[in-house]
């Protein structure tokens, strides 16, 4: 028996990021030799840290490092997606100039600092105790118990290459002893890690962490747990490489190279119904609630895990950039849930409950129609949330079974997928997101009107209207809106659910 899934796919929080410039960042692992370490490598990087946990109740960090190039205007992330207030954990900042001579440093905001002179070594200590908000320990570093995630990008000072020709930077990390850590940079024999984008560096660090690797397709996939589960870690393995395999599927082929999973509980108890997620480059983040049943965690965890894996392509994978969040969100909630049902970690009852699910948020939204979805992703962190994923959900909903339909069942939104991988992956230039994933939405025939209507303009959706030509309806329970599959279906409306999981053989209540 199938467990009963909750699958609301709330904020996992992908960001297209603005580079603040290539940026090669060195995490030393050395004890040794530290000063001799920056004396000789200082100069061929834009940036060398070294990050000692210093504490873990209260959880703190000191970091110590130096810059390649001497500036006053020193600057950490403050704000991330809907989190603010992140340069207040920086703390005792100080700085000195390349001869090593105290320089005075004044705080003008959070996270912003100003030197009387130009300096080029640093030192600072991080506040790395959890976010109170569960579902922001995947957006931001913090320590707690026996573990933790240490992303690079709030914890060092975000340096520009100005244009000139950098090389990766390098960081060097302590740890308590007995913890290991795990993460996609490379890590040198010397144990520093050369990372090139600093903002998407994650390390996972902690006591008991298990790490566990599989070969998928062209893909070297690791996960990477810490935490006691109803499930075995071969578990998670397995289902995550079917998903992966799915994706790859779906987008005609294209496997990135390297992917690793970090699997943690919450610091607090939590259900299996709780997650926080993000995937950051290769790097998908999820903390998960736990369940004492291995079915029920499992079909849980799959809800996150088949969303955050297809991040890895859509949008990491693309050379797209610009604010086209409807897409990349609301459209991977669809693609999730309909790799789900396949894989029968979802029933199709369970995919029809989350598109009910998706309207009843969208109808909660006040303003929910006076906004195009490309201009509600401009205002996705202020208001406008709701609509990039549930109300986008479900435009890819009808997108896909309007284009099912049209085309007699030979295309689906796949084919979209496909037509954006050909043309917009590695080696492409980089263009604007809006403008190619419109252009690959109308390149299918007959979708034009459909995609000026639902996406470009600000329409409402009527979804009894929306969804009647399939064979669904919808039913009032309550505040809740259910959507099921209707009493009479023509042959072509079976066909067409049939092929989304649909099983009138054995009933599909
Ligand atoms: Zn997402």
């Amino acid at each position: 028996m199938k467990a009963i899934v909750n699958t609301n796919v709330l904020y996992c929080q992908t960001l297209r990021r603005e580079l603040v410039g290539a940026r090669l960042l060195y995490v030393a692992c050395c004890l040794l030799a530290f000063q001799a370490f920056f004396t000789s490598q200082a100069d061929a990087q834009s940036l060398t840290a070294r990050i000692t946990i210093v504490s873990l109740s209260p959880a703190r960090l000191k970091v110590e490092g130096e810059r390649a190039r001497g500036t006053k205007a020193w600057s950490f992330r403050n704000a991330y997606g809907s989190l603010l207030g992140l340069g207040e954990r920086i703390e005792n900042l100080s700085l000195k100039n390349a001869s090593g001579a105290n320089v005075v440093v004044r705080k003008l905001a959070s996270g912003e600092y100003e030197s009387e002179s130009e300096a080029k070594r640093f030192s600072y200590e991080v506040n790395l105790s959890a976010p109170s908000v569960p579902t922001d320990l995947a957006h931001a570093s913090w320590l707690a118990g026996e573990r933790g995630f240490l992303m690079l990008g709030d914890l060092l000072p975000l340096v520009s290459d100005q244009g000139r020709n950098v090389s990766a930077s390098i960081v060097g990390l302590d740890t308590p002893s007995g913890w290991t850590v795990a993460t996609t940079e490379t890590r040198r024999a010397d144990g520093l890690f050369e990372v090139n984008k600093l903002e998407d560096a994650v390390l996972f660090v902690g006591q008991n962490l298990r790490k566990r690797n599989r070969t998928v397709g062209a893909l070297n996939f690791t996960i990477a747990i810490t935490g006691d589960w109803s499930f075995t870690d071969e578990n998670v393995l397995s289902m995550a490489a079917d998903i992966l395999k799915e994706h790859a599927t779906a987008v005609g082929g294209a496997m990135p190279k390297r992917a690793m999973l970090m699997l943690s509980p919450f610091p607090q108890k939590l259900g299996a119904e709780r997650w926080a997620a993000e995937t950051r480059g290769e790097t998908v983040m999820i903390l998960s609630g736990q369940s004492p049943s291995k079915v029920a965690a499992l079909a849980q965890l799959s809800v996150p895990l088949t969303h955050e894996l297809f991040h890895l392509w859509v949008p990491n994978a693309l050379a797209l950039d610009g604010e086209y969040d409807w897409f990349y969100e609301g459209f991977t909630l669809y693609q999730a849930l309909r790799v789900g049902v396949k894989l029968q970690y979802l029933t199709f009852q369970d995919y029809l409950n989350a598109l009910g699910r998706a309207f009843e948020i969208y109808q909660s939204v006040n303003d929910r129609d006076h906004f195009s979805l490309i201009e509600a992703s401009k205002r996705r962190w202020s208001g406008a949330g709701s609509l990039v994923y549930q109300k986008s959900l479900m435009v890819a909903f009808l997108y896909d079974l309007t284009l099912r339909q049209i085309s007699g069942g030979k295309r689906t939104l796949d084919d979209v997928y496909r037509s954006l991988f050909r043309y917009n992956t590695d080696g492409a230039a980089r263009s604007d997101g809006n403008a190619a994933v419109l252009a690959a939405l109308k390149s299918q025939d007959g979708m034009q009107d459909f995609t000026r209507r639902y996406i470009e303009r600000a329409s409402a959706i009527d979804l009894s209207t929306a969804i009647a030509p399939f064979g669904l309806t919808t039913q009032s329970l309550g505040a809740h809106t259910i959507v099921r599959v209707a009493g009479s279906l023509t042959r072509s409306q079976r066909d067409l659910l049939r092929k989304l999981g649909y099983n009138d053989r054995v009933g599909h209540a």
